[in-house]
Protein backbone atom coordinates (compact mmCIF):
# COMPACT_ATOMS: atom_id res chain seq x y z
CA UNK A 1 0.00 0.00 0.00
CA UNK A 2 1.28 3.18 -0.75
CA UNK A 3 2.74 5.42 2.08
CA UNK A 4 -0.41 7.98 4.05
CA UNK A 5 0.40 11.75 3.75
CA UNK A 6 -0.65 13.82 6.96
CA UNK A 7 -1.43 17.14 7.28
CA UNK A 8 1.20 19.83 8.13
CA UNK A 9 1.32 20.35 12.17
CA UNK A 10 -0.70 22.81 13.38
CA UNK A 11 -3.07 23.09 10.07
CA UNK A 12 -6.53 21.42 10.54
CA UNK A 13 -9.22 19.80 8.66
CA UNK A 14 -12.55 20.58 9.93
CA UNK A 15 -14.63 17.59 8.99
CA UNK A 16 -18.02 17.27 8.08
CA UNK A 17 -19.05 17.13 11.30
CA UNK A 18 -17.65 20.08 12.34
CA UNK A 19 -18.47 22.78 9.68
CA UNK A 20 -22.07 23.12 10.96
CA UNK A 21 -20.64 24.86 13.93
CA UNK A 22 -18.44 26.80 11.66
CA UNK A 23 -21.21 28.18 9.42
CA UNK A 24 -23.30 28.96 12.43
CA UNK A 25 -20.58 31.11 13.70
CA UNK A 26 -19.64 32.91 10.27
CA UNK A 27 -23.73 33.14 9.80
CA UNK A 28 -24.20 35.15 12.74
CA UNK A 29 -21.16 37.35 12.45
CA UNK A 30 -22.17 37.94 8.81
CA UNK A 31 -25.51 39.08 10.25
CA UNK A 32 -24.28 41.23 13.10
CA UNK A 33 -21.68 43.24 10.30
CA UNK A 34 -24.10 43.69 7.89
CA UNK A 35 -26.59 44.90 10.33
CA UNK A 36 -23.49 47.64 11.26
CA UNK A 37 -23.38 47.87 7.26
CA UNK A 38 -20.33 46.81 6.93
CA UNK A 39 -18.93 45.48 3.28
CA UNK A 40 -16.74 42.22 2.78
CA UNK A 41 -13.45 42.47 0.96
CA UNK A 42 -11.83 39.07 -0.59
CA UNK A 43 -8.25 39.73 -0.85
CA UNK A 44 -5.33 37.24 -1.89
CA UNK A 45 -3.86 34.89 0.18
CA UNK A 46 -0.72 35.44 -0.86
CA UNK A 47 0.88 38.75 -0.73
CA UNK A 48 4.28 40.38 -1.67
CA UNK A 49 6.29 40.02 1.60
CA UNK A 50 7.37 43.94 1.45
CA UNK A 51 3.43 44.15 2.50
CA UNK A 52 4.00 42.57 5.70
CA UNK A 53 7.70 43.68 6.97
CA UNK A 54 6.70 47.08 6.30
CA UNK A 55 2.92 47.01 7.33
CA UNK A 56 3.84 44.55 10.39
CA UNK A 57 6.99 45.82 11.06
CA UNK A 58 10.10 43.98 10.83
CA UNK A 59 10.28 43.97 14.41
CA UNK A 60 7.56 41.90 15.24
CA UNK A 61 7.54 38.21 16.21
CA UNK A 62 5.16 38.05 13.34
CA UNK A 63 7.62 38.93 10.38
CA UNK A 64 10.83 37.69 12.45
CA UNK A 65 9.69 34.18 13.32
CA UNK A 66 6.32 33.38 12.13
CA UNK A 67 5.83 34.06 8.18
CA UNK A 68 5.46 31.64 5.47
CA UNK A 69 7.94 33.36 3.12
CA UNK A 70 9.12 31.89 0.17
CA UNK A 71 10.75 32.90 -3.39
CA UNK A 72 8.89 32.49 -6.24
CA UNK A 73 9.47 31.36 -9.57
CA UNK A 74 11.25 34.71 -10.84
CA UNK A 75 13.01 35.30 -7.46
CA UNK A 76 10.36 37.47 -6.02
CA UNK A 77 9.51 37.33 -2.35
CA UNK A 78 5.98 36.09 -1.27
CA UNK A 79 4.07 35.22 1.93
CA UNK A 80 1.29 33.69 3.01
CA UNK A 81 -0.67 36.58 5.06
CA UNK A 82 -0.37 36.20 8.63
CA UNK A 83 -2.97 38.45 9.24
CA UNK A 84 -6.25 40.27 7.25
CA UNK A 85 -5.04 44.28 7.53
CA UNK A 86 -2.33 44.71 5.81
CA UNK A 87 -4.14 43.53 2.71
CA UNK A 88 -7.12 45.16 2.91
CA UNK A 89 -5.10 48.84 3.29
CA UNK A 90 -3.19 47.59 0.57
CA UNK A 91 -6.21 46.83 -1.94
CA UNK A 92 -8.28 49.91 -0.48
CA UNK A 93 -5.11 52.36 -1.46
CA UNK A 94 -4.36 50.21 -4.94
CA UNK A 95 -8.56 50.10 -5.71
CA UNK A 96 -8.59 54.10 -4.18
CA UNK A 97 -11.43 53.24 -1.78
CA UNK A 98 -10.16 55.16 0.85
CA UNK A 99 -8.50 58.71 -0.06
CA UNK A 100 -11.38 60.83 1.70
CA UNK A 101 -14.21 58.44 2.02
CA UNK A 102 -15.70 56.38 4.54
CA UNK A 103 -15.58 52.38 4.32
CA UNK A 104 -16.57 49.54 6.53
CA UNK A 105 -14.86 46.10 5.61
CA UNK A 106 -14.37 43.10 6.86
CA UNK A 107 -12.70 40.17 5.60
CA UNK A 108 -12.86 36.14 6.54
CA UNK A 109 -9.92 33.05 5.93
CA UNK A 110 -6.98 31.55 6.33
CA UNK A 111 -3.95 33.05 7.82
CA UNK A 112 -0.68 31.49 8.46
CA UNK A 113 1.98 31.86 11.13
CA UNK A 114 4.71 29.57 11.87
CA UNK A 115 4.06 29.42 15.51
CA UNK A 116 4.22 26.20 18.04
CA UNK A 117 0.98 24.61 17.91
CA UNK A 118 -1.27 24.20 20.80
CA UNK A 119 -4.71 24.04 21.74
CA UNK A 120 -6.01 27.26 20.54
CA UNK A 121 -2.47 28.42 18.44
CA UNK A 122 -2.41 26.98 14.76
CA UNK A 123 -0.03 26.81 12.00
CA UNK A 124 -2.88 27.79 9.44
CA UNK A 125 -6.01 29.44 11.40
CA UNK A 126 -9.11 31.67 10.37
CA UNK A 127 -9.61 35.19 11.23
CA UNK A 128 -12.43 37.71 10.80
CA UNK A 129 -11.23 40.91 10.36
CA UNK A 130 -12.97 44.03 10.80
CA UNK A 131 -11.53 47.83 9.54
CA UNK A 132 -13.18 51.23 9.13
CA UNK A 133 -11.40 53.98 7.69
CA UNK A 134 -11.92 57.74 7.68
CA UNK A 135 -13.15 57.82 11.06
CA UNK A 136 -10.79 59.98 13.45
CA UNK A 137 -12.49 60.18 16.56
CA UNK A 138 -13.80 57.59 18.91
CA UNK A 139 -17.31 57.13 18.10
CA UNK A 140 -16.21 55.07 15.44
CA UNK A 141 -13.60 52.87 18.38
CA UNK A 142 -16.68 52.57 20.55
CA UNK A 143 -18.95 51.11 17.22
CA UNK A 144 -16.39 48.37 16.96
CA UNK A 145 -16.75 47.44 20.03
CA UNK A 146 -20.63 47.88 20.72
CA UNK A 147 -20.65 45.49 17.65
CA UNK A 148 -18.33 42.80 19.14
CA UNK A 149 -20.41 42.96 22.22
CA UNK A 150 -23.38 42.37 20.22
CA UNK A 151 -22.08 39.20 19.07
CA UNK A 152 -21.16 37.96 22.13
CA UNK A 153 -24.55 37.91 23.19
CA UNK A 154 -26.12 36.51 19.78
CA UNK A 155 -23.79 33.63 20.27
CA UNK A 156 -24.80 33.56 23.96
CA UNK A 157 -21.21 34.87 25.44
CA UNK A 158 -21.44 37.53 26.88
CA UNK A 159 -20.60 36.46 30.58
CA UNK A 160 -17.81 34.13 29.36
CA UNK A 161 -15.58 37.25 27.96
CA UNK A 162 -14.64 40.44 29.39
CA UNK A 163 -12.72 43.84 27.64
CA UNK A 164 -9.57 45.11 28.03
CA UNK A 165 -8.30 48.71 26.79
CA UNK A 166 -5.52 50.85 26.80
CA UNK A 167 -4.42 53.69 24.92
CA UNK A 168 -1.04 53.77 22.64
CA UNK A 169 -0.90 57.93 22.50
CA UNK A 170 -0.34 59.28 19.54
CA UNK A 171 2.66 58.09 17.27
CA UNK A 172 4.39 61.94 18.47
CA UNK A 173 3.29 60.87 22.44
CA UNK A 174 5.09 57.43 21.68
CA UNK A 175 7.94 58.80 20.29
CA UNK A 176 9.15 60.90 23.30
CA UNK A 177 8.29 58.28 25.84
CA UNK A 178 10.21 55.31 23.00
CA UNK A 179 13.35 57.60 23.40
CA UNK A 180 12.84 57.68 27.44
CA UNK A 181 12.22 54.18 27.05
CA UNK A 182 15.42 52.94 25.43
CA UNK A 183 17.64 55.72 27.54
CA UNK A 184 16.56 53.63 30.52
CA UNK A 185 16.50 50.18 29.11
CA UNK A 186 20.19 50.81 27.98
CA UNK A 187 21.04 51.45 31.11
CA UNK A 188 20.12 48.04 32.38
CA UNK A 189 21.40 46.56 29.18
CA UNK A 190 23.55 43.90 30.65
CA UNK A 191 20.53 42.19 32.51
CA UNK A 192 18.29 42.19 29.51
CA UNK A 193 17.92 38.73 27.21
CA UNK A 194 18.96 38.66 24.28
CA UNK A 195 15.90 39.08 22.24
CA UNK A 196 15.01 42.39 24.49
CA UNK A 197 18.78 43.58 23.53
CA UNK A 198 18.00 43.26 19.96
CA UNK A 199 14.72 44.94 20.22
CA UNK A 200 16.55 47.80 21.84
CA UNK A 201 17.29 49.54 18.40
CA UNK A 202 14.05 48.19 16.31
CA UNK A 203 11.75 47.81 18.61
CA UNK A 204 11.61 48.64 22.11
CA UNK A 205 7.77 49.34 23.24
CA UNK A 206 8.02 44.91 22.37
CA UNK A 207 10.56 44.45 25.62
CA UNK A 208 7.68 45.81 27.79
CA UNK A 209 5.67 41.90 27.02
CA UNK A 210 8.74 40.20 27.55
CA UNK A 211 8.05 37.04 29.26
CA UNK A 212 11.62 37.10 30.58
CA UNK A 213 12.29 37.35 34.09
CA UNK A 214 15.12 39.44 34.30
CA UNK A 215 14.09 41.67 31.58
CA UNK A 216 10.72 42.19 33.56
CA UNK A 217 12.11 43.38 36.48
CA UNK A 218 14.22 46.01 34.85
CA UNK A 219 10.59 46.89 32.57
CA UNK A 220 9.16 47.19 35.98
CA UNK A 221 10.62 50.39 36.91
CA UNK A 222 10.43 51.51 33.44
CA UNK A 223 8.78 54.91 32.45
CA UNK A 224 4.79 54.54 31.52
CA UNK A 225 3.74 55.26 28.36
CA UNK A 226 0.68 56.99 30.19
CA UNK A 227 2.41 59.69 31.92
CA UNK A 228 3.58 60.78 28.32
CA UNK A 229 0.33 60.73 26.80
CA UNK A 230 -0.76 64.46 25.01
CA UNK A 231 -4.06 65.94 25.11
CA UNK A 232 -5.29 64.34 21.66
CA UNK A 233 -4.83 60.91 22.27
CA UNK A 234 -5.94 61.32 26.35
CA UNK A 235 -9.34 63.09 25.20
CA UNK A 236 -9.84 60.16 22.45
CA UNK A 237 -9.29 57.45 25.40
CA UNK A 238 -11.53 59.59 27.67
CA UNK A 239 -14.41 59.91 25.38
CA UNK A 240 -14.10 55.99 24.03
CA UNK A 241 -14.10 55.31 27.42
CA UNK A 242 -17.78 57.62 27.76
CA UNK A 243 -19.08 56.20 25.28
CA UNK A 244 -18.77 52.86 26.25
CA UNK A 245 -19.93 53.07 30.01
CA UNK A 246 -23.25 55.21 28.55
CA UNK A 247 -23.93 52.48 26.71
CA UNK A 248 -23.37 49.87 29.34
CA UNK A 249 -20.33 47.93 28.20
CA UNK A 250 -17.84 46.70 31.56
CA UNK A 251 -14.48 47.05 30.44
CA UNK A 252 -10.66 47.21 32.30
CA UNK A 253 -7.98 49.87 31.68
CA UNK A 254 -4.92 47.68 31.05
CA UNK A 255 -1.95 49.86 31.22
CA UNK A 256 0.13 46.93 30.40
CA UNK A 257 -1.74 46.28 26.90
CA UNK A 258 0.20 46.74 23.78
CA UNK A 259 -0.58 45.12 20.52
CA UNK A 260 1.49 42.59 19.10
CA UNK A 261 1.71 44.60 15.95
CA UNK A 262 3.66 47.54 15.35
CA UNK A 263 1.23 49.94 13.54
CA UNK A 264 -1.50 50.63 16.54
CA UNK A 265 -1.62 54.21 17.98
CA UNK A 266 -4.03 55.66 20.88
CA UNK A 267 -6.77 52.90 21.46
CA UNK A 268 -6.16 49.60 21.78
CA UNK A 269 -8.26 46.24 22.99
CA UNK A 270 -8.89 42.60 23.33
CA UNK A 271 -11.81 40.92 24.15
CA UNK A 272 -10.53 37.83 26.53
CA UNK A 273 -12.25 34.48 28.39
CA UNK A 274 -10.67 32.41 31.29
CA UNK A 275 -12.59 28.91 29.38
CA UNK A 276 -9.62 28.47 26.94
CA UNK A 277 -7.01 28.44 29.02
CA UNK A 278 -3.60 29.92 27.88
CA UNK A 279 -4.68 31.30 24.53
CA UNK A 280 -7.25 33.59 25.74
CA UNK A 281 -7.13 35.97 23.76
CA UNK A 282 -10.65 35.44 21.37
CA UNK A 283 -10.68 39.44 19.39
CA UNK A 284 -7.85 42.11 19.32
CA UNK A 285 -7.79 45.45 17.60
CA UNK A 286 -7.13 49.11 18.10
CA UNK A 287 -6.83 51.60 16.17
CA UNK A 288 -3.63 52.04 13.42
CA UNK A 289 -3.99 55.89 11.87
CA UNK A 290 -0.28 55.66 10.67
CA UNK A 291 -0.55 52.44 8.15
CA UNK A 292 -2.38 53.62 5.44
CA UNK A 293 0.37 56.36 4.63
CA UNK A 294 2.84 53.59 5.71
CA UNK A 295 1.56 51.50 3.14
CA UNK A 296 1.86 54.75 0.35
CA UNK A 297 -1.41 55.89 0.43
CA UNK A 298 -2.65 59.42 1.71
CA UNK A 299 -3.39 59.74 5.82
CA UNK A 300 -5.92 58.00 6.28
CA UNK A 301 -8.05 57.41 10.18
CA UNK A 302 -8.64 53.66 10.90
CA UNK A 303 -9.09 51.05 13.56
CA UNK A 304 -10.65 47.92 13.36
CA UNK A 305 -9.91 44.42 14.75
CA UNK A 306 -9.90 40.73 14.33
CA UNK A 307 -11.05 37.50 15.97
CA UNK A 308 -9.56 34.14 15.57
CA UNK A 309 -12.57 31.46 14.80
CA UNK A 310 -10.62 28.26 16.03
CA UNK A 311 -10.76 29.96 19.64
CA UNK A 312 -14.24 30.95 19.69
CA UNK A 313 -15.73 27.83 18.12
CA UNK A 314 -13.81 25.64 20.59
CA UNK A 315 -15.46 28.52 23.22
CA UNK A 316 -19.09 27.50 22.14
CA UNK A 317 -18.17 23.62 22.16
CA UNK A 318 -16.43 23.76 25.39
CA UNK A 319 -19.56 26.15 26.71
CA UNK A 320 -22.07 23.84 25.26
CA UNK A 321 -23.73 26.83 23.69
CA UNK A 322 -24.31 25.47 19.99
CA UNK A 323 -28.25 25.32 19.07
CA UNK A 324 -29.32 21.40 19.17
CA UNK A 325 -30.84 21.93 15.55
CA UNK A 326 -26.83 22.43 14.14
CA UNK A 327 -26.53 18.41 14.23
CA UNK A 328 -29.83 17.90 12.10
CA UNK A 329 -28.85 17.56 8.42
CA UNK A 330 -31.55 15.52 7.24
CA UNK A 331 -35.18 16.40 7.51
CA UNK A 332 -36.59 13.52 5.03
CA UNK A 333 -35.04 9.77 4.00
CA UNK A 334 -36.06 8.65 1.00
CA UNK A 335 -36.43 4.64 1.24
CA UNK A 336 -36.92 3.32 -2.19
CA UNK A 337 -38.03 -0.14 -3.79
CA UNK A 338 -37.15 -0.31 -7.57
CA UNK A 339 -38.26 1.50 -10.57
CA UNK A 340 -35.49 4.00 -9.68
CA UNK A 341 -36.54 5.96 -13.36
CA UNK A 342 -39.52 6.74 -12.29
CA UNK A 343 -38.77 7.58 -8.85
CA UNK A 344 -36.09 10.44 -9.89
CA UNK A 345 -38.91 12.68 -11.61
CA UNK A 346 -40.86 12.47 -8.52
CA UNK A 347 -38.06 13.34 -6.20
CA UNK A 348 -37.50 16.59 -8.34
CA UNK A 349 -41.02 17.28 -8.49
CA UNK A 350 -40.87 17.24 -4.85
CA UNK A 351 -37.75 19.09 -4.45
CA UNK A 352 -39.06 22.21 -6.92
CA UNK A 353 -42.03 22.18 -4.62
CA UNK A 354 -39.95 22.61 -1.18
CA UNK A 355 -36.38 23.53 -2.23
CA UNK A 356 -35.46 23.73 1.46
CA UNK A 357 -36.25 20.24 2.41
CA UNK A 358 -33.54 18.55 2.95
CA UNK A 359 -34.02 15.41 1.27
CA UNK A 360 -31.44 12.38 1.40
CA UNK A 361 -31.98 9.55 -1.32
CA UNK A 362 -30.50 6.49 -0.57
CA UNK A 363 -28.25 5.06 -3.93
CA UNK A 364 -26.61 2.30 -2.26
CA UNK A 365 -29.23 -0.18 -3.93
CA UNK A 366 -29.50 -2.40 -0.81
CA UNK A 367 -32.66 -4.04 0.30
CA UNK A 368 -35.75 -2.34 2.31
CA UNK A 369 -34.16 -2.90 5.69
CA UNK A 370 -30.89 -1.56 5.30
CA UNK A 371 -32.21 1.27 3.98
CA UNK A 372 -34.61 2.09 6.48
CA UNK A 373 -31.45 1.57 9.54
CA UNK A 374 -29.83 4.33 7.29
CA UNK A 375 -33.08 6.26 7.43
CA UNK A 376 -33.11 5.64 11.01
CA UNK A 377 -29.30 7.08 11.95
CA UNK A 378 -29.58 9.88 9.32
CA UNK A 379 -31.29 11.23 11.69
CA UNK A 380 -34.33 12.69 9.41
CA UNK A 381 -37.68 13.71 11.09
CA UNK A 382 -39.66 11.24 8.18
CA UNK A 383 -38.82 8.09 6.10
CA UNK A 384 -40.46 8.47 2.48
CA UNK A 385 -40.73 4.66 1.52
CA UNK A 386 -41.58 4.71 -2.34
CA UNK A 387 -42.03 1.60 -4.02
CA UNK A 388 -43.90 0.13 -7.59
CA UNK A 389 -47.51 0.62 -5.97
CA UNK A 390 -46.70 3.84 -4.86
CA UNK A 391 -45.88 5.14 -7.86
CA UNK A 392 -48.44 3.54 -9.77
CA UNK A 393 -51.32 4.84 -7.42
CA UNK A 394 -49.31 8.17 -7.04
CA UNK A 395 -49.68 7.63 -3.35
CA UNK A 396 -46.18 7.73 -0.99
CA UNK A 397 -45.83 6.59 2.46
CA UNK A 398 -44.41 8.90 5.33
CA UNK A 399 -43.13 7.37 8.17
CA UNK A 400 -42.03 9.37 11.35
CA UNK A 401 -38.78 8.50 12.48
CA UNK A 402 -38.70 10.11 15.48
CA UNK A 403 -42.42 9.41 16.99
CA UNK A 404 -45.17 7.34 17.24
CA UNK A 405 -47.07 8.45 14.87
CA UNK A 406 -49.04 5.99 12.44
CA UNK A 407 -47.83 6.05 9.04
CA UNK A 408 -49.51 8.19 6.28
CA UNK A 409 -50.38 7.58 2.87
CA UNK A 410 -50.41 11.32 1.04
CA UNK A 411 -50.61 11.86 -2.69
CA UNK A 412 -47.56 13.30 -4.28
CA UNK A 413 -49.60 16.50 -5.13
CA UNK A 414 -50.30 16.88 -1.28
CA UNK A 415 -47.01 15.86 -0.17
CA UNK A 416 -45.04 18.75 -0.22
CA UNK A 417 -47.72 20.57 2.08
CA UNK A 418 -47.65 17.71 4.44
CA UNK A 419 -44.22 17.67 4.67
CA UNK A 420 -43.86 21.49 5.41
CA UNK A 421 -46.44 21.31 8.25
CA UNK A 422 -44.29 18.61 9.93
CA UNK A 423 -40.70 19.33 9.39
CA UNK A 424 -39.34 21.36 12.29
CA UNK A 425 -35.95 22.76 12.78
P1 LIG B 1 -1.50 35.95 20.69
O1 LIG B 1 -1.04 36.88 21.74
O2 LIG B 1 -2.51 34.93 21.16
O3 LIG B 1 -0.37 35.33 19.90
P2 LIG B 1 -1.73 37.91 18.63
O4 LIG B 1 -1.54 39.20 19.29
O5 LIG B 1 -0.63 37.30 17.86
O6 LIG B 1 -2.31 36.84 19.66
P3 LIG B 1 -3.53 38.96 16.65
O7 LIG B 1 -2.50 39.04 15.62
O8 LIG B 1 -4.03 40.18 17.25
O9 LIG B 1 -3.05 37.93 17.77
O10 LIG B 1 -4.75 38.10 16.11
C1 LIG B 1 -6.09 38.31 16.55
C2 LIG B 1 -6.72 37.03 17.04
O11 LIG B 1 -6.46 35.95 16.15
C3 LIG B 1 -6.16 36.53 18.36
O12 LIG B 1 -6.77 37.20 19.39
C4 LIG B 1 -6.56 35.07 18.32
O13 LIG B 1 -7.90 34.90 18.66
C5 LIG B 1 -6.36 34.74 16.87
N1 LIG B 1 -5.04 34.11 16.64
C6 LIG B 1 -3.83 34.71 16.52
N2 LIG B 1 -2.87 33.81 16.27
C7 LIG B 1 -3.48 32.60 16.24
C8 LIG B 1 -3.05 31.25 16.02
N3 LIG B 1 -1.78 30.97 15.75
N4 LIG B 1 -3.96 30.25 16.08
C9 LIG B 1 -5.26 30.50 16.32
N5 LIG B 1 -5.75 31.75 16.52
C10 LIG B 1 -4.87 32.78 16.49
MG1 LIG C 1 0.84 35.81 18.28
Amino acid sequence: MAKQLQALRGMNDILPEETPPWRYLEETVRSVLSAYCYQEIRTPIVEPTALFSRGIGSGTDIVEKEMYSFDDRNGDSLSLRPEGTAGCVRAGIEKGLLYNQVQRLWTMGPMFRYERPQKGRYRQFHQISVEAFGMAGPDCDAELILLTARLWKALGLTKHVSLELNTLGTQDSRERYRTDLVAYLTRFKEALDEDSVRRLSINPLRILDSKHPNTRKVVADAPVLQDYLDENAKAHFDGLCLRLDEAGVCYTVNPRLVRGLDYYSKTVFEWVTQSLGAQGTVCAGGRYDALVELLGGKPTSAVGFAMGLERLVLMLKTLGLLPAHLSHTVDVALVSMGAQTQLMPLVERLRDNYPELRLQTDCTGGGFKAQMKRAHRSGAQFALIIGQEELNTGVVTVKSLRSDEPQAQVPESALADYLKQRIQE
